[in-house]
């Protein structure tokens, strides 16, 4: 591979030629040029196929221009050039040169180009289409890192990230041109803060230092002059010394019979300014530093030249690191060491094989060739090369040790380092990063609570869409509010990050205070006309203070919720006033008066009466079914309920129902249970203390069955929930003198 290629091709912004000599002088390469550029290292390339894409793209953008003057095809050219000089496969090069041929021209489709020039093509050219119209305009660098990530996670296929790479660094190549000083900025910053990174990431070091470089002049021209400058003055000051070690260098490789090239290393402007932001230290301290770069045959004559460096010069302590052991994620090896060489000067080396300097210069890039006569990506180069399985191109090395060929490591190549993320946006390009699996009700909450409490429904990439489908990479999410925050009927199957759950169970808290208090106050408007009081006539707010409340809101809830009865609230208000207990309405919770609250249903008709069967006792916890009984509304009841046989036949009554959040939390029921146990002395008391203990509140007590040995009793006891009255249940059957204790539910097995 021809290191040279990416950086030393005519720099048309180094050189910074007036636009019209450029327009005039510079050269396209031709159709010919270019497939012999292609055949020189693959040389069974398809050059029907190669000069086809060329023909297509030069026709297809015809007579556009650039801002340089050229014509445009002359930079699908170039991305093919680039391509071309990582040596990368002829599918590659062709999505190259028709990378812009669908977004710049009406007439063509992602079908036609894969009716004329294949699936593998159109795939990579629609990959490249989308990479273009995301948008990075949002000026956050903050979220470049996500970015990238985001552009690693949707990029299927890593050809799709080198063809974007290398179309970046053409137009960033001739981003002088451009006329928009703002346009010119906001691409540079973008190359700085988004691509040079990611070329970074696959290995790619010599493109992202050019890409660097090119946004440097662009961002901070007079920094870079000025370093530059520094530079020049420098060299000239150490060209002796610079010589001088260079000499030495090679005198002590021959000497030790190691064949290497020496390389001198020029630092790029862009990372001596990064060092002179980081740290505080002198341009001297950073940029007096000699740079060579030692080139050898094999892994072993990496070390030797490591000993003999480290005999003659001494090695300066922590700048010592081998990447060959433990090569960087991307496949980077090389031994690094700087040592203090004659004359106090400082020599920072690169010891590497001719194999690693490729891979240091072309990462991933540099690994295709021709394997069992097919050119492609060559995974056991890439492998011998230490293109790191364990880190972060983890999917590269899952299907490398699985044994994938070529051509289904390429289809698969998911840079899946970011997994578990989905990256969506706002209507207005903002990125919320969620868990992989998220729904739109989570995306909601992400933005703000707010939106999150008002979302009735979706639109994602413009189109409604269901609550409960998973957001995908790249979704555009918009949230259709309601008027008012209100929970969604279902909530607990639409969200799963914890941020939203919590926040949609506070709703539903809520929305269950408000309809207590509602429940509540008609609960005690009731009870005071019974009375033969008119509630108007009531100060409601010193009533309540008088029953120990702040407000007559807190009150109605306390009465809603059954923690008072609307007969205390009488009491309260009319000390000598004496309610008729049997009659008093709030006494049972769970009871059918409350159960609009505490059951839901899809199909249940709003504002139906719902009654609780009294054949089961329905608990929070079983699971229930509704049958539909002309005249008289739903009637509840457990799922494995007799009753319901009766209904076998008429599935057109039944209703799915289950309890609403607020029965599992807040409710309380009354269950009923059967117990046999010895009659005598004092068993009453034992079987009271024992629910007691296990936190059961009896509500009555009745005697089914009495004989001389034994007794039968049907107890009511209020609990809040199935697991309770199981556990009261279990404390009952522990006592010796039970014989057994069931829940009550006519006809049906015990549990
Ligand atoms: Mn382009």
């Amino acid at each position: 591979m021809d290191g040279s290629a990416l950086s030393a091709q005519e720099k048309g912004a180094g050189a910074a030629p007036p636009a019209e000599a450029a327009a005039a002088g510079h050269h396209i390469l031709t159709r010919e040029e270019l497939i012999a550029k292609v055949r020189a290292y693959h040389p069974r390339v398809k050059s029907e196929l190669l000069g086809a894409a060329y023909d297509f793209a030069k026709k297809q953008h015809g007579e556009q221009t650039r801002d340089s003057g050229e014509a445009y095809y002359s930079h699908p050219v170039e991305v093919a050039s680039l391509l071309a000089d990582v040596k990368l496969d002829e599918v590659t090069i062709v999505a190259g040169l028709l990378h812009d041929v669908v977004e710049d021209v009406d007439e063509i489709d992602i079908g036609e180009i894969e009716v004329r020039f294949g699936a593998d093509v159109a795939e990579l050219v629609d990959g490249v289409t989308k990479l273009d119209k995301l948008d990075f305009s949002s000026k956050e660098v903050a979220q470049a890192e996500n970015f990238q990530k985001f552009i690693l996670a949707t990029t299927s296929d890593i050809r799709v990230l080198l063809v974007k790479l290398a179309d970046r660094l053409h137009n960033m190549r001739t981003l002088h041109f451009r006329k928009k000083a703002e346009s010119r900025e906001r691409t540079a910053r973008e190359t700085m803060d988004i691509y040079a990174p990611l070329a970074r990431r696959v290995g790619l070091y010599q493109l992202a230092a050019e890409m660097e470089d090119l946004a440097f002049e662009e961002l901070n021209p007079e920094a870079r002059r000025a370093i530059l400058y520094r530079q020049e003055e420098l060299a000239l000051e150490n060209a002796n010394d610079l010589e001088r070690i260079r000499d030495d260098l090679q005198q002590l490789m021959d000497l030790a019979g190691i064949k290497c090239r020496i390389k001198g290393r020029k630092k790029a402007p862009y990372s001596l300014w990064r060092k002179l932001e980081r740290k505080s230290i002198s341009f001297r301290d950073v940029a007096d530093l000699f740079a060579f770069r030692i080139i050898v045959q094999n892994t072993e004559d990496c070390y030797r030249v490591l000993g003999e460096v480290h005999t003659l010069w001494a090695c300066i302590p922590d700048r010592f690191r081998d990447f060959i052991s433990v090569p960087k994620p991307n496949g980077y090896q090389s031994l690094h060491t700087t040592v203090r060489a004659s004359g106090n000067r400082r020599v920072e080396l690169q010891i590497r094989t001719e194999a690693m300097d490729q891979t240091a210069e072309f990462g991933v890039a540099a690994h295709w060739g021709y394997k069992n006569k097919q050119y492609g990506f060559d995974i056991e180069s890439a492998r011998a090369a230490g293109l790191d399985p364990a880190a972060s191109l983890e999917a590269f090395s899952g299907l490398i040790q699985d044994g994938a060929d070529a051509k289904e490591f390429l289809e698969h190549a998911k840079l899946e380092m970011y997994r578990e993320h989905v990256f969506t946006f706002t209507p207005k390009g903002k990125l919320i990063i969620l868990p992989a699996g998220a729904m739109p009700l989570d995306f909601a909450y992400a933005v703000h609570s707010a939106v999150g409490d008002s979302c009735v429904g979706v639109k994602v990439n413009g189109e409604v869409k269901a609550l409960r489908r998973p957001l995908k990479n790249g979704d555009v999410v918009e949230i259709v509010r309601g008027k008012r925050p209100a929970p969604i009927h279902g909530w607990e199957g639409l969200a799963i990050t914890g941020r939203a759950r919590s926040a949609m169970r506070k709703l539903v808290r809520e929305r269950d205070t408000a309809d207590f208090r509602r429940l509540g106050e008609g609960l005690i408007n009731v009870a005071l006309r019974r009375a033969g009081i008119d509630p108007v006539d009531l100060k409601m707010n010193h009533t309540a203070r008088l029953a120990g409340f702040e407000t007559r809101e807190e009150m109605a809830e306390a009465v809603g919720r059954g923690k008072i009865s609307s007969a205390d609230v009488i009491m309260a208000a009319f000390p000598g006033y004496r309610p008729d207990p049997v009659d008093d309405p709030a006494k049972t919770k769970l009871d059918s008066k409350h159960a609009p609250l505490l059951v839901a249903g899809q199909d249940l008709t709003p504002g139906v009466t719902l009654h609780l069967g009294q054949c089961c006792c329905p608990l929070p916890g079983d699971r229930i079914m509704g049958v539909q009984v002309p005249d008289k509304g739903v009637v509840v009841h457990v799922a494995s309920c007799p009753k319901l046989a009766e209904y076998d036949d008429k599935p057109e009554l039944w209703v799915d129902l289950k309890w609403t959040e607020l029965a599992r939390t807040d409710a309380m029921a009354v269950g009923r249970i059967r117990i046999n146990a010895a009659n005598e002395r004092g068993v009453l008391a034992k079987l009271c203390a024992a629910v007691a203990q296990a936190n059961g509140n009896i509500v009555s007590i009745a005697t089914a069955d009495r004989r001389p040995d034994f007794i039968e009793l049907i107890m009511e006891i209020e609990v809040e929930d199935l697991k309770r009255l199981t556990q009261i249940l279990a404390a009952l059957r522990s006592l010796a003198v039970v014989d057994r204790a069931v829940r009550d539910q006519e006809g049906a097995d015990d549990q």
